[in-house]
């Protein structure tokens, strides 16, 4: 669908937002530039729970019976104290008839993305560096480091990351910080979890995550404090995967086939928390807008949430003034819940408060007992709590 207004947009960062905003702005007939500092486009890390929230925005983009061929259905979440204690059971049906996630491979989804970038005639611009953006009269440039601005652009999205300097650079860095702890992940075959997210946690120290992605293979995760990475490394892989498997037994066919510390991605998180997206023409999305800690599961289905209500937004109104601010009207709801409640939760599974960790493990089992929180839990775990009527089709 062709929006009745065309505007020259630059895009920054060819993430999960950028490449689904590109591909779907360049689609309605704007002019789009794509703009990523890496040299070869592609994801970091193996794995991702895609939710039924971000299944509506692929599907509606033609792209997700592509993303989640071979991919793992992921019927519901289950998690486990190291003693072997259930905590919890909660089934994506309890939030609707035939829900479901899938466990998705990163690499799948940016095949399909790259794909529409593509196609739909975004030109995209690799191994640049995007460090300033110009205004100048009514238009904006993009700099990037040792080149001539790119541009003129009429919009600007920056969908940098978590750790967006331009973010930074237009509000400051005050909005932006960096949990103290963060994960070490890994994918490799395992043949004793199927069709679930497993999870098992010991306290708030450990929490060890087995996510299936299709075809025996599962995505580890395993949390760490980032202060000790050099201190785990100096103790050596075979102690690493001692720990491992002492909490959770079953990710031993998995850690085994890891050669070393080579096949770990560590990685830590930020928590991104602005009164607005926008500054002028310029306008924030995915993890540079509302970066949180990955716990609930929802930062890339929260960017693909973003990039098509900015499709469903741009030039469809008399300014560009007002298509941004229906946006920022749109998301603000269903962004604003799931950055608090994944902030307000995350203590209780990483952090090493033992009391956080007591409260969790005593009052957890409980909760989806209490009539209507079962619903209520599994339609939050599916990223569709609070979306807007015309964010969930
Ligand atoms: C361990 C872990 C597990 C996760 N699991 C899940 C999950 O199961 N489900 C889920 O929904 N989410 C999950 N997430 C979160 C999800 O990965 C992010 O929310 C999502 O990738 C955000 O996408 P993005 O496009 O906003 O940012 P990014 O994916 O960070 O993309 C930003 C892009 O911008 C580029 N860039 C940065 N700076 C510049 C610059 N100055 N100039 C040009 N380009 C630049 C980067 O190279 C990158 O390509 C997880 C995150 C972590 C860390």
């Amino acid at each position: 669908m062709n929006a009745p207004q065309s505007y020259r947009v630059g895009v920054v960062g060819f993430g999960i937002a950028g490449g689904a905003a590109a591909a779907l702005l360049a689609g309605a007939g704007h002019q789009v530039t794509l703009i990523e500092r890496a040299e070869t486009i592609g994801p970091v890390g193996a794995g991702l729970l895609l939710q039924p929230s971000g299944q509506a925005v692929l599907g509606r983009m033609g792209a997700l019976d592509e993303v989640t061929a071979g991919a793992e259905r992921i019927e519901a979440l289950h998690a486990v104290q190291h003693t072997g204690r259930s905590l919890i059971y909660l089934p994506f049906a309890a939030a609707g008839d035939g829900m479901a996630a899938y466990g998705i491979r990163r690499s799948a989804l940016f095949d399909a993305l790259t794909r529409r970038v593509h196609n739909s005639g975004v030109t995209t611009l690799t191994a640049r560096i995007a460090h300033q953006i110009l205004e100048v009269g009514d238009d904006l440039w993009i700099r990037c480091e040792d080149d001539d601005p790119l541009g003129p652009y009429d919009v600007v999205v920056v969908a940098d990351g978590a750790r967006s300097a331009l973010r930074d650079s237009l509000f400051g860095t005050r909005h932006s910080r960096a949990y103290p702890f963060g994960v070490a992940w890994a994918a490799g075959p395992c043949s004793t979890v199927r069709g679930e997210l497993y999870q098992v946690t010991r306290g708030t120290r450990n929490l060890v995550g087995l996510l299936p992605l299709g075809g025996g293979q599962c995505n580890l995760f395993w949390s760490i404090d980032l202060s000790e990475i050099e201190a785990t490394k100096a103790r050596g892989f075979e102690q690493w995967k001692a720990e491992v498997i002492a909490v959770c037994p079953i990710a031993e066919e998995l850690v085994a086939s890891l050669a070393g510390f080579q096949d770990i991605v560590f990685g830590g998180y930020h928590r991104v928390s602005l009164k607005s997206w926008r500054k002028g023409s310029v306008l924030l999305i995915g993890d540079a807008a509302h970066a949180t800690s990955p716990h609930l599961g929802q930062g890339a289905n929260l960017a693909l949430l973003d990039a098509e209500a900015l499709f469903s937004c741009l030039g469809r109104s008399e300014s560009l003034e007002a298509d941004l601010d229906r946006y920022i009207k749109l998301r603000r709801r269903h962004t604003r819940f799931y950055s608090a409640v994944t902030h307000l939760m995350t203590p209780f599974f990483q952090g090493g408060h033992p009391v956080l960790g007591h409260l969790r493990d005593s009052s957890l089992p409980y909760l989806p007992l209490v009539p209507g929180v079962r619903r209520q839990m599994a339609r939050i775990m599916s990223g569709v709590f609070c979306l807007s009527h015309i964010e969930h089709r």
